[in-house]
């Protein structure tokens, strides 16, 4: 990635989004599960970077599953991939079916009261509709529970009303690789394919997350849903990431002064100069998404060094102590490195006492965004 300096003088910080790296990422993840197949989860603006420019680079890289959380983000996402199958997770509601039928998309089904619905949907649009059907596995949010897949196993007309195009399921601790839930869910999934398979034998499973894909062959199934590894976050927090960073992001310094100790620095005078001390003020905030939870916590990073982050966070201005880095490195104008090589995603989202999806997800609109490819359009 290219490390000019920005050039905007406009905004105080600078986004940039290496579509390439969100590329290599779908590509890396695809020839690991092959022959499944690699959808890609975009919900929420695919993770906060932009579903406009994220959704055609993977729909240019083979990807031709796609997922979204609700109705609005796929019709958003139909005007962008006129082509691509699009699944909405959470949720389907009665009412919604014009929606979902002169979109095409594909509703996620979570309970059994939701299958007559999509039947008459079925019969009034003259041809039978796909749907995914949810299973809770074990991690209680949405899916059909264990008692209603043994009912539904003893009717044979269960699935006749549509087209169940994948059965699946979500991990709850796909991220700790040695949960012993993994393995419960496996078998509760296993168990629960074996009993529907007799009324739709052509269904597909679905199972594995970003996390999951990384749990072993037997999670992956006909098809995966990553999200955040395609997005640049560490799918296996106990091992080195082995996603390319997508992310960068710099905040210009503002303001710097050197303080006598006793200094009180921010709001409610959380930091005090223990010694006499260089400060400096960075041009990000809350408003941006960068979290609260970093005031005192956090770090920025000078090459290998790190300042630390003192005070309260505000809206718009973040302190720091550079009290430790060289003058001629920290200059008002200098933009400093928030997340990137020496601060990545996940050691950010730890310190702000996050995860990286909450991080990205949080990423501000005031924010210049550059996004960053080396194929023209
Ligand atoms: C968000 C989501 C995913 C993607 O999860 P990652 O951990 O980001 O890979 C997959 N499946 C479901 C049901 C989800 O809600």
């Amino acid at each position: 990635m290219d490390a000019a300096q920005p050039t905007s003088l406009n905004s105080n910080a600078i986004l940039r989004i290496n579509l390439d790296a969100i590329a290599a990422n779908y590509r890396k993840l695809r020839d690991r599960v092959e022959p499944a197949i690699c959808a890609g989860v975009v919900k929420a603006d695919a993770y906060g970077l932009g579903i406009g420019k994220v959704a055609p680079v993977l729909w240019d890289n083979g990807c031709r599953w796609f997922f979204v959380a609700t109705v609005d983000e796929a019709i958003e996402l139909r005007r962008i991939l006129p082509e691509a199958e699009i699944a909405v997770l959470s949720n389907y509601l009665r009412g919604t079916e014009v929606e979902l039928i002169s979109n095409k998309l594909v509703p996620v089904l979570n309970d059994p009261a939701d299958f007559a619905c999509w039947s008459s949907a079925s019969r009034a649009a003259g041809r039978k509709l796909p749907a995914i059907i949810q299973l809770d596995t074990g991690m209680s949010r949405l899916g059909m529970m264990p008692e209603d897949v043994e009912k539904l196993a003893g009717d044979q007309d269960a699935f006749k009303g549509f087209t169940v195009k994948f059965i699946m399921s979500h991990l709850a601790s796909a991220d700790v690789h040695d949960s012993e839930q993994n393995l419960q869910q496996l078998d509760n999934f296993r168990n629960a394919l074996a009993l529907l398979e007799p009324l739709e034998p052509n269904a597909k499973a679905c199972f594995a997350n970003s996390a999951g894909i990384f749990l072993g062959s037997n999670y992956l199934y006909n098809m995966v849903r990553p999200g955040i590894a395609l997005y640049g976050g560490n799918p296996t927090p106990h091992l080195s990431n082995p996603m390319s960073p997508v992310v960068q992001l710099s905040a210009r310094v503002l303001q710097v002064r050197d303080v006598p100790a006793g200094t009180h620095v921010g709001y409610s005078a959380t930091w005090t100069a223990k010694r006499p001390s260089r400060i400096a003020n960075l041009g990000l905030g809350y408003a941006d998404g960068f979290l609260r939870t970093g005031s005192g916590k956090g770090r920025v990073a000078f090459g290998d060094l790190n300042a630390p982050i003192i005070g309260r966070i505000s809206m718009d201005m973040t302190g720091i102590d550079v009290t430790d880095i060289a003058t001629e490195a920290c200059r008002p104008g200098d933009y400093v490195e928030i997340i990137g090589p020496n601060r990545p995603l996940d050691d950010v989202a730890t310190d702000h006492q996050t995860i990286s999806y909450e991080i990205l997800t949080s990423l501000g609109k005031r924010y210049r965004r550059v996004y960053e490819t080396s194929h023209k359009s």
